[in-house]
């Protein structure tokens, strides 16, 4: 029998999806290749709730979502504020260095939410033209309030780029009614696909602040000047070529959002929910203690927590085997005390008390 996959991504896929992967590749210029992106690229407006946002699906990771976001958004000498609750937040920092932009680092201690007020008040003595925000960062478990910071990047005319790999697809995100300007994500995680597909969702005042570069991007295959004619004609239903796409993975994709949607976006999201209390409500009766600082603060697509008196790090091998694996931790102040779980994408609640059955076995 397989293992049970519960990482916080990739996810275990649906038999509709692993079917749309173990078809024989279409051609990438064939009219129903194009017709599949082009649904991919509307199904996707459904899902991050926008109705005026472009979307853009590349191949590659969700680093080189962050990447395709960055290396258009940054010009050289630009400050930019990165608020980072993590592992994953930090990841913005060379990132946009590398870009030529010029980053104030706001970071919290594991387990701590980033405070908006914190990042206002950095705001306000200025000069910022970009922030940074991750919706959930992977190494804590932490849940940005995305709402706030996007109130906040308007109140002081500052782009926000939101990176939703660990939350599009399992917990709430509006994208218009929040006004965020960029929201990234990667395949591997809630929308439940295979990992390989970097997803973005660009508003209107990013693509105004692209089109008024002075300089192109310093990325030659990241660069929208190449992609968003790409996502035109597809969403015309035009062939048009700069790279093959991962063809195979475009057609999982499709799949996985045609299921996202027939469950519903909000569905989905008060699904993750409910799995996400059950989980946490059972290991914190065995005494485990959640690496995030309260409930109203932890992601609901994955679980963190302490080791503490009941394991250790050997707690990770001994559930595997047993049939499930989990994954270690990652944050550089506490990578060695606790663990990570996730219940995103297809995961069911008897899936989590097989999980919860292989932990308590090993306690
Ligand atoms: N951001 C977050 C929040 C993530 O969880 C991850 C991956 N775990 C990434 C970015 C990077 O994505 P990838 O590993 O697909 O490059």
């Amino acid at each position: 029998m397989e293992d049970l996959l519960l990482i916080p991504g990739p996810v275990q896929l649906s038999p509709a999806v692993l079917e749309a992967l173990a078809r024989q590749p279409l051609a990438h210029t064939s009219p129903e290749f194009i017709g599949s992106f082009g649904s991919s690229l509307d199904m996707l407006g459904k899902i991050f709730l926008s109705k005026t946002a472009q979307p853009m699906i590349v191949s590659g990771s969700g680093t080189l979502a962050m990447e395709c976001a960055i290396s258009n958004l940054i010009e050289p000498g630009d400050k930019a504020l990165v608020v980072s609750s993590g592992y994953f937040g930090d990841r913005f920092q060379p990132l946009i260095e590398r870009h030529g932009g010029e980053v104030t680092l706001l970071s919290v201690e594991a387990g701590e939410a980033p405070s908006a007020e914190a990042a206002e008040t950095m705001l306000e003595h200025g000069g910022y033209r970009l922030m940074t925000v991750t919706h959930v960062d992977t190494s804590t478990g932490v849940a940005t309030d995305i709402k706030r910071f996007a109130e906040i990047a308007r109140r002081h005319n500052v782009l926000l780029v939101v990176d939703s790999v660990c939350g599009i697809g399992g917990m709430e995100f509006r994208m218009d009614e929040w006004d965020v300007d960029l929201c990234l994500t990667g395949s591997q995680k809630a929308l439940a696909a295979p990992a390989g597909l970097a997803i973005l969702m660009i508003g209107q005042r990013a693509l105004e602040r692209f089109h008024a570069r002075k300089e192109p991007s310093r990325s030659y295959y990241a660069d929208w000047a190449q992609w968003l004619p790409i996502m035109k004609a597809y969403s015309e239903c035009r062939p048009a070529y700069f790279a093959t796409p991962a063809v195979n993975l475009f057609s999982a994709l499709e799949a996985t959002l045609r299921e996202i949607l027939a469950e519903g976006i909000e569905n989905r999201w008060a699904r993750h929910k409910q799995m996400s209390s059950f989980f946490k409500d059972e290991l914190e009766q065995l005494g485990f203690e959640a690496v995030p600082s309260g409930r109203a603060v932890a992601a609901t697509t994955m679980s963190a927590y302490y080791y503490g008196k009941l394991a250790d790090s050997t707690l990770c091998s001994k559930v595997k085997n047993r049939g499930v694996t989990l994954a270690g931790g990652i944050h550089k102040d506490i990578k060695d005390r606790y663990f990570r779980v996730g219940h995103m994408g297809n995961v069911t609640e008897s899936q989590l008390e097989q999980a919860l059955k292989a932990i308590k076995s090993c306690l």
